[in-house]
């Protein structure tokens, strides 16, 4: 199969050629053809099977069919919802690469960098719109955009969305778009919620599935270091120099947790920086693209913050803290070995996050090698402590995190990009 034969023009193929993509991967060879038949899709993807090129490319091919070059105002005829800023930026970045050619033009807003700007571009006119939904309703509120002409509507990484609280915005923005329109739905898990909202919003669509990182992860080597809770630090310095990782991806828990690790591997004397929602747009942006150049060989960061990071070949991916909830391993590994590449997905295991690693390897079927580093043989007579999730729930308000094996919210978790963020951003304003 050829991007040719999927029937797109000659401006996009050049731009695919450019991009050195010979044939399209499995979710674009489904999705490209229903899209451009007009139908409603509801996809299965995550991060890294190429579903951005897989709605990106027909998105444009359609657009291109009722071309409007010459035209004096320009309204938002697609619009791409993504939940975080980075995400916004990177599918963006594929709106530009694949449309280089095309005569459409395109901007994305998002929260955190200064309005003025955007309001400005967005009245010059933008066909294709991608946006964080906190950031677009506040421009519909100053009256710098309308959405009544949008013909494609796009949700990316909708679980996440819901996962950051950001239903309400969701609903306010479904309100301000036409009612006949093409929708489209990525996400990486299917939960009740997911399923509730795309029966909402989606018309007959087609269902497209394809087989998630936990059953396609044969180029990403697991594995789990047992070691003490006290020794993490220590052992990851250690993994980090002797085995020369050039390009480490370092999860943590919370925002602090990732601070206080970015400060001690500094210390020992491994360069280090932190990614997270507490920190300015400037420095998540100045952060990865040190990361990106190699001047920064450790990249510390949160689930919320690292969602959609696109970094080619990343070959190193440490779990220093275990996410709580099992599908965060998913996607945290799935940041590695990407495009047929090998890469390495490290676990540090301390007694307290047993029952947690349970649960993943319930969910990806499969049980990962223990590999007991030498000089960090774990103490056996240490008891487990129970793990302070620091969770918030998406209305704002903080609360104490149950114990392991609780039976909370599983999906709750600390709200980076979501609601909270954006009432506090209001506050200040
Ligand atoms: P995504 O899942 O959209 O985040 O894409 C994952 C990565 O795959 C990105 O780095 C893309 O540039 C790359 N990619 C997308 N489509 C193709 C393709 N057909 N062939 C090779 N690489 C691709």
């Amino acid at each position: 199969m050829t991007f040719a034969e999927l029937g797109l023009r000659a401006e996009l193929l050049r731009a695919l050629d450019d991009a050195g993509y010979s044939e399209p991967t499995p979710i674009q060879a489904k999705a490209i053809p229903t899209v451009m038949q007009g139908k409603d899709l509801m996809a299965a993807a995550q991060t890294g099977t190429g579903k951005t090129a897989g709605f990106t490319l027909p998105l444009l091919e359609n657009m291109s069919r009722k071309a409007v070059a010459g035209q004096k105002f320009r309204p938002v005829r697609a619009l791409i919802l993504t939940p975080t800023r980075e995400l916004a930026a990177q599918v963006h970045e594929s709106v530009r690469t694949y449309g280089k050619h095309l005569p459409l033009r395109s901007t994305v807003v998002f929260g955190g960098v200064s309005i003025n700007p955007q309001m400005m571009t967005l009245r010059k006119g933008v066909d294709i719109l991608v946006a964080t939904p906190g950031r677009l309703l506040d421009l519909v509120q100053q009256n710098a955009l309308q959405l009544d002409r949008v013909e494609t509507l796009i949700l990316d990484e909708a679980d996440r969305m819901l996962d950051m609280g950001f239903i309400h915005d969701i609903k306010k923005v479904l309100k301000l778009v036409p009612k006949q329109k093409q929708t489209l739905l990525f996400s990486a898990t299917f939960s009740e919620e997911i399923k509730q909202l795309a029966d909402k919003l989606l018309n007959r669509p087609e269902l497209i599935e394809v087989a998630p990182r936990n059953t396609t992860a044969e180029r990403i080597t697991q594995r789990i270091h047992p070691v003490d809770r006290d020794r993490k630090r220590e052992l990851l310095s250690y993994l980090i120099g002797d085995g020369d990782w050039r390009q480490v991806l370092v999860f943590t828990r919370t925002k602090h947790g990732a601070n206080r690790l970015t400060e001690q591997l500094q210390k020992d004397g491994i360069t280090a920086a932190a990614i997270h929602g507490n920190k300015s747009q400037g420095a998540r942006t100045r952060a990865l693209s040190d990361f990106k150049s190699g001047k920064v060989r450790t990249l510390v960061a949160t689930d919320i913050a690292a969602r959609g990071i696109d970094i080619d070949q990343l070959p190193y991916v440490v779990n220093y803290e275990l996410p709580n909830v099992p599908e965060d391993y998913v996607h945290r590994i799935g940041r590695t070995g990407r495009a047929e590449r090998e890469g390495v997905a490290v676990s540090l295991v301390c007694v307290d996050e047993n029952s947690f690693m349970r649960n993943i390897e319930r969910l990806i079927k499969s049980q990962v090698e223990k590999v007991v580093v030498p000089g960090f043989e774990p103490d056996p007579n240490i008891k487990p402590e129970p793990i302070q999730l620091g969770q918030k729930r998406p209305g704002g308000q903080n609360r104490p995190a149950k114990p392991r094996g609780g039976s909370g919210n599983p999906r709750a978790r600390q709200n980076e990009g979501g609601r909270s963020n954006r009432s506090r951003r209001q506050r200040r304003a």
